[in-house]
């Protein structure tokens, strides 16, 4: 399996590195071999190339099995004009590879439980959520105008879909339920938008398909409100961009720690981009504190979903849980009583363990 390596900016190169550590354990348990070619996108293109995405690494991309991305972005490129900030080069790449489905998972791991703004007897057994959102349609990507009407400006941002696009991601999204909890929850606004009728109509067509999958429907305002007050309802919340950024960011928060969610976004051409939800944390880069995991668990995504790998997916998720059952954390995710390491440090734990602790492993 190919992988193209975007490091990119701040604390990328350190959380990816531990994350090629593990890779590489996952190799050496598995015998599967990786190769990697490290490609420049972010600050650091711009910095070398003058251009946050430069066209070569678009190629590479494109030709690989796979893109692991750290993050990008930092007060260095603030300054510059919106098509050549590091962003633009996220942008782009997600649109190079045509990524539509963007997976978002939200897990509490059992040790973590008290990072939670929730109360435990909300969380229940704990808290496994996997948001699919649309990526590449909706608001964000229909019609925008502004005119001036004379009596004040009109803005308009026009929220369109076709049912194709529907359609693509509905698939995805029961496909990934059948290998779960088998429930989907499509999040709309189908009482007040002419798309949301659409999205009822075209996943109701699609669900015929995966008879073993329960399909329910539910507003996004009382989405929102149901995921403080039950989240243990939701398997699978399938739902548009717009919708899907809002509630994407309100389930990663319920688990409390910003550095152990992990993301993929995948589409039909087969190279998905995996990457840690959050960004490149200037305020802490270089000083061995960052938490690898969501980059490592981003691997995790990356071999499931990218790579059909099932069982070292698995291995991946295996192995930071029997880390952190043995009391190390970061400091971002420190307990009393726990033993903190460095980014570092933690990447070689769970290598190790990947390698070393199988038995031994929860
Ligand atoms: P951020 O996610 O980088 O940081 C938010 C806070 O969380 C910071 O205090 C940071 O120290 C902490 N944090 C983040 N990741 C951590 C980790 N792995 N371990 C420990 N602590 C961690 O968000 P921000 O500060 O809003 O953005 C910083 C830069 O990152 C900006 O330039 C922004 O544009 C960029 N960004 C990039 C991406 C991406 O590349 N996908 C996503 C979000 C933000």
């Amino acid at each position: 399996m190919r992988i193209a390596l975007i490091k990119g900016d701040g604390i990328g190169p350190e959380v990816i590195n531990q994350a090629v550590k593990v890779l590489e354990a996952v190799s050496e348990r598995f015998g599967c071999g990786f190769e990697y070619q490290e490609v420049l996108m972010g600050g650091r293109a711009i910095d070398e190339t003058g251009v946050p995405l430069p066209a070569e690494t678009v190629d590479i991309c494109k030709k690989s099995d796979a893109v692991l991305l750290g993050a990008v972005g930092g007060p260095k490129w603030d300054g510059l004009a919106g098509s050549l900030r590091p962003e633009a080069g996220l942008l782009g790449i997600r649109k190079a590879l045509d990524v539509f489905a963007n997976l978002r998972p939200a897990v509490i791991f059992p040790q973590l439980k008290s990072a939670s703004t929730l109360k435990e007897e909300v969380l229940g057994d704990g808290l496994d959520i996997m948001v699919v959102r649309e990526l590449t349609g909706g608001a964000y990507f229909g019609e925008k105008k502004r005119v001036d009407t004379g009596h004040g400006i009109k803005a308009w941002d026009m929220m369109v879909y076709t049912s194709l696009e529907i359609e693509r991601i509905a698939r995805k999204a029961f496909s990934i339920a059948g290998k779960r909890r088998k429930k989907v929850t499509i999040v709309d606004k189908a009482n007040v938008l002419e798309s949301s009728r659409l999205w009822r109509e075209v996943t109701g067509e699609v669900s015929k398909a995966y008879s073993d999958v329960e399909t329910a429907y539910m507003y996004v305002d009382n989405a929102a409100m149901q995921l403080v007050r039950n989240p243990g309802q939701f398997d699978v919340i399938l739902t548009e961009n717009l919708f899907g950024d809002i509630l994407s960011d309100e389930a990663s928060m319920l688990t409390g720690s910003l550095g152990m969610l992990p993301s993929a976004s995948i589409g039909e051409s087969g190279v998905g981009i995996f990457e840690p939800i959050h960004g490149s944390a200037p305020d802490i880069a270089g000083k061995d504190i960052a938490n690898p995991l969501a980059a490592i668990l981003s691997c995790g995504m990356m071999l499931k979903y990218g790579f059909n790998m099932e069982k070292e997916a698995d291995a991946v998720f295996k192995a930071v849980n029997s880390v952190l059952d043995n009391g190390y954390r970061t400091v971002d995710i420190m307990q009393r009583g726990m033993i903190t390491v460095g980014t570092e440090k933690m990447g070689s734990l769970v290598a190790d363990s990947m390698r070393h602790n199988r038995e031994g492993m929860k």
